[in-house]
């Protein structure tokens, strides 16, 4: 393990980074629509506070994550997230 990085904060901006590449990968899954999510009500905005929150969490775990470096390796995207912790950041880990 060679990584310099890990250390950093994760910024709202970040955060709203991995929601946004969530659902990027969850708009390319059938079955998902993602129109519906996109509509806020109050309770999905209050979801998305959860999620945010979670998000970060996520965040921070995945930086232990081999499968994740390797996404964001071959993306060249710094917050992107293994399939595992996408879903745990989208809140569908149970
Ligand atoms: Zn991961």
């Amino acid at each position: 393990m060679s990584k310099s990085k890990g250390e950093k904060p994760v910024s709202k901006r970040q955060k709203k980074k991995i929601v946004e590449a969530g659902l990027r990968e969850l708009k390319n899954k059938p079955g998902w629509d993602i129109e519906a999510f996109r509509s806020r009500s109050p309770q999905e905005a209050l979801r998305d506070f959860e999620q945010d929150f979670r998000g970060n969490r996520v965040f921070a775990k995945s930086e232990q994550c081999g499968d994740c470096l390797e996404v964001r390796e071959q993306l060249g995207d710094d917050t992107a997230l293994c399939d595992v912790h996408l879903a745990a950041a989208m809140g569908f880990d149970g």
